[in-house]
């Protein structure tokens, strides 16, 4: 197979990203001397081969961590206005290769090509943001109750941050934290899901320019590739403080322990089961476009893609009809063809997993509304392309109570009062996204309170799916508890100092303490 088979302008796009050896070639991104295995990726798209990776051996991995030791050393010198410099750099050529990362997000991930633009655009707007952070890395002053002291307090920058990241945001997760740890004079070490490592191995190219055209040193941005071993790597590595990883829930409880073992911080970001809730005054089109999108949108592998309704039974069948017409709508097919809503999913075994999710919601008690099924013919040969499917559910069942990273939406009844409806959207184990759907001022009230959603996302008429990165992102519970992006998000990529100075000619103890000599 050569590269000159691969269509939609994807052959265009990796030359354009500067992974030119695809197909028979190998590439390994900056840090070129990898004597490791090869990784090869194909597209859920088509089933054809994108082209290979060299995965890294424990000799790379140490050579990477070399490098990026030696470079935090000079890193963190350099004014962090003047980092925000090079983030900025960083945004200006990911505004020209937008179209041509999106469309290999596209292809690689299988996501839509307007998805696909959105998650580069998503990178443009965090580097923005950090920019402006880079002068506003505030710390406190407080006042001593000691007479001629002064306290303060610094952020320093923390060291090498490891990222670890999954395969459903395969760019924009990494420049969530690279954009806020680069502003903080931190240097990152990547570790890309194993299924969309070309999409890494682009980032890591447009990053290197702007390291070179600033003579910076190369370890400021590091790229690692392989499996969940490689990821092993990172998070035994007492030389990295912070690992940020981003991924399922099985994932995370390893991570976290072995990173907690070793006294290092983590920043977890793991899967979600996302309800919205449709009150007896919610605006049903509202809704209905809400659900739609949040369920089947990149054929429901986003964090936050919505997995249950919770619905009132009052309109219950109301919004149930609408759903299923609105499914009888959906253009399943290639992501690259705007016309389609749904694209495939990212493998075989996640097909499997979304059959085995619709046999398990009927043999638990549920009904399927709207059936289920894998594409086969015409346009959908590598077998990943699924039908986005509807079951009525009971939230108390196993199978409604785990993520199934596919389009398989829960249509949940509840009676009563919005409490009851608050309950059954707790009553999971995860706690990313929520919503609820209602112009009833107290519902909505209600549903923010402290006695309301539990999840570290709660809106009000709009969707779970997707976030703007002005807002702190990230959930509770077994979502981990970490939260990357916008708001104060920045404080994890740094140490906090406390300072104390004593400007007088004695020396006072805190809280009155005497220790005469
Ligand atoms: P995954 O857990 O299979 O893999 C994620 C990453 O972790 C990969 O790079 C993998 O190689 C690595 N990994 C796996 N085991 C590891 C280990 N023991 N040590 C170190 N690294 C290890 O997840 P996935 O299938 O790629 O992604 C889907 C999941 O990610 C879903 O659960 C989804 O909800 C979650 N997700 C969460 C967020 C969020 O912000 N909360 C965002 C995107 C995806």
């Amino acid at each position: 197979m050569t590269n000159t088979e691969l269509q939609f302008g994807i052959k265009e796009a990796l030359e354009q990203l500067n992974i030119k050896e695809v197909n028979n070639g190998t590439w390994t991104g900056l840090n070129n001397f990898s004597d490791g295995e090869i990784l090869e990726s194909y597209s859920p798209v088509d089933g054809k081969l994108i082209g290979k990776v060299k995965t890294s051996s424990t000799a790379d991995y140490e050579k990477v961590m070399e490098s990026a030791t030696d470079a935090f050393k000079q890193f963190r010198l350099m004014p962090a206005p003047q980092r925000g410099e090079i983030v900025r750099q960083f945004g200006e050529k990911l505004r020209k290769n937008k179209e041509a990362l999106g469309k290999l997000v596209s292809y690689e991930m299988g996501k839509s090509l307007q998805e696909g633009y959105g998650e580069v655009q998503e990178m443009i707007d965090i580097c923005d943001f950090a920019v402006g952070l880079s002068r506003q890395l505030h710390g406190l002053t407080m006042h001593s109750e000691r007479p001629g002291h002064r306290m303060y307090e610094q952020y320093h920058s923390l060291g090498v941050v490891g990222i670890i990241s999954a395969f459903n945001f395969p760019v924009a997760v990494w420049a969530w934290n690279t954009a806020l740890a680069w502003i903080c004079g931190d240097v990152c070490v990547w570790k890309p899901s194993e299924k969309t490592p070309l999409c890494a191995v682009a980032c890591q190219n447009i990053m290197a320019e702007v390291i070179k055209e600033n003579n910076l040193p190369e370890g400021i941005s590091c790229l690692i590739t392989g499996d969940y071993k490689i990821g092993e790597l990172l998070t035994n590595d007492k030389r990295i403080p912070l690992i940020s990883a981003t991924g399922s829930t099985r994932m995370g409880k390893i991570v976290a322990q072995v990173v907690a073992g070793r006294f290092g911080k983590s920043l977890l970001e793991l899967g979600g089961n996302n309800a919205i809730i449709v009150t007896p005054d919610a605006d049903i089109k509202m809704t209905v476009i809400g659900a739609v999108f949040g369920a089947v949108g990149t054929a429901g592998q986003r964090c936050t893609s919505t997995r249950r309704l919770i619905i009132h039974e009052n309109i219950y069948e109301k919004v149930k009809e609408a759903l299923i017409s609105a499914y009888g709508q959906l253009r399943i097919g290639n992501p690259l063809d705007e016309k389609n809503h749904v694209g495939p999913l990212i493998d075989k075994q996640a097909v499997e997993l979304y059959n085995d999710a619709l046999k398990k919601v009927v043999e638990q008690g549920g009904k399927i509304l709207v059936d289920g099924g894998v594409l086969s013919g015409d346009g959908y040969e590598s077998g990943c392309y699924v039908k986005p499917a509807i079951a009525e559910a009971d939230n108390s069942f196993e199978i409604v109570q785990h993520e199934t990273f596919a389009p398989v939406l829960y249509l949940i009844k509840y009676s009563g009062t919005v409490e009851a409806a608050i309950e059954m959207q707790n009553g999971v184990m995860q706690g990313l996204s929520s919503a609820i759907m209602t112009n009833n001022l107290r519902e909505a009230e209600l549903f923010l309170s402290v006695t309301g959603s539990d999840c570290g996302i709660a809106n009000v008429n709009i969707g779970t799916s997707g976030a703007e990165i002005g807002g702190a992102f990230g959930g509770e519970k077994e979502t981990g508890g970490g939260r990357e992006s916008g708001s104060d998000a920045w404080k994890i990529y740094m140490r906090r100092q406390t300072n104390t100075i004593n400007y007088t000619t004695s020396l006072p103890l805190a809280q009155g303490i005497k220790f005469d000599l």
